[in-house]
């Protein structure tokens, strides 16, 4: 749909295409909390059968699949590990501790990666009483706060065996991993190597609510009573889901044209004076510092003079997003708001 302003701040702003209203408006639906929409289940099995995986559980948002999971696979006191950077620990509201009793150990890249090493430096040893036992591995891909940077199959792959050799659980946080899978060439069947999956179907595949938790049977039946805990069980979500499944039918190949356009204003933010540090832009999103402090909301306020809106991560650090609804008019806008700007 036509955004009239061009909003870059995140590929969560888009609106439902014509046909996924109509996908919606003519799904079949049920109580789902009595275990009745078939839309919901669908989408479930759908999402769980593509991933290589036994069983779905469709949530409100991915902080709620995400949280769910944590929940499930730890005991209060014990420890989650992952990226300074990972939503779970910068952006879920302090939910890591507040819903689970669950402490944070950080570590890897710039970028969001974690790597083997790491997971061996960061484990707790298990039989001394001072520490925190670590449960859980938790990998973000694509690493939203690294700059949408890739993992890729064999990282992934040995981080599982790291996670395996600690008798840690491997979750992934998969809000944009079609982004990854569409950059790497991969399947979304590489992806069974983890204990549990979180997807987003409300990123870059354009729904308007929406994320699905994957796993075993068995641990889906655990998330099932937690969603109803944190208030997650919804009705007739049928006409969200089939939102979600006309996203993963139709959404997932046109990906590859917001990576483009990525790259395209990436290219434009490196010829700027005032950029001076930009992350490798990989997937649909761009990161960039600017010189001053402080100049971070100068520059989002002379680019919402003009109509166009991107997000200030912190005072100098600056996230441009590509999605959906970004058209070439808004392009040239963002391109002439950026061009225009002095610091
Ligand atoms: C957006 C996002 C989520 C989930 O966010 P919700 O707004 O709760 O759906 C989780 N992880 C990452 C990396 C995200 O970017």
């Amino acid at each position: 749909m036509f955004l009239e302003e061009a909003d870059f701040r995140s590929d969560t702003v888009t609106r439902p295409t014509a046909a996924m209203l109509d996908a919606m408006q003519t799904a079949p639906v049920g109580d789902d909390v009595l275990g009745d929409d078939p839309t919901v289940k669908k989408l479930e099995s759908l999402a769980a059968e593509r991933f290589g995986m036994e069983a779905g559980l469709f949530c409100p948002s991915g902080t709620m699949t995400n949280q769910i999971a944590i929940n499930v696979h730890t005991r209060p006191g014990d420890e989650l590990i992952c990226s300074p950077l990972a939503h779970i620990y910068n952006y879920e509201g302090g939910g890591v501790a507040f819903n689970s009793g669950v402490q944070v150990r950080t570590g890897g890249d710039a970028y969001g990666r974690i790597l083997p090493e790491d997971v061996h430096r960061l484990v707790q040893p298990e039989m001394d009483v001072h520490a925190a036992p670590s449960r859980l591995l938790v990998v973000e891909n694509t690493a939203n706060k690294g700059g949408g940077t890739s993992m890729g199959i064999p990282l992934l792959k040995n981080l599982e065996s790291a996670a395996r050799q600690h008798h840690l659980a491997y979750h992934l946080d998969g809000a944009r991993v079609f982004n990854a899978i569409v950059r790497e060439g991969e399947s979304t069947e590489d992806y069974a190597l983890f204990d549990s999956i979180s997807i987003c179907l409300s990123k870059g595949l354009g729904a308007p609510v929406g994320s699905v938790l994957l796993g075993s049977k068995e641990f889906i039946a655990q998330g099932k009573r937690i969603r109803k805990r944190f208030g997650g069980g919804m009705r007739q979500a049928g006409y969200l889901a089939a939102a979600g499944i006309y996203a993963l039918d139709h959404h997932i190949d046109r990906l590859a044209e917001d990576h483009e356009k990525a790259a395209m204003i990436d290219q434009w933010l490196a010829a700027l004076p005032y950029v001076v540090e930009r992350k490798p832009c990989q997937t649909n999103m761009v990161l960039f510092r600017i010189d001053a402090v402080g100049g971070a909301s100068a520059l989002q306020a002379h680019l919402a003079q003009k109509g166009v809106r991107i997000m200030a991560m912190d005072t100098e650090w600056l996230r441009i997003v590509t999605h959906l609804d970004i058209q070439e008019v808004h392009l040239q806008q963002l391109n002439k708001g950026l061009t225009s700007f002095k610091p």
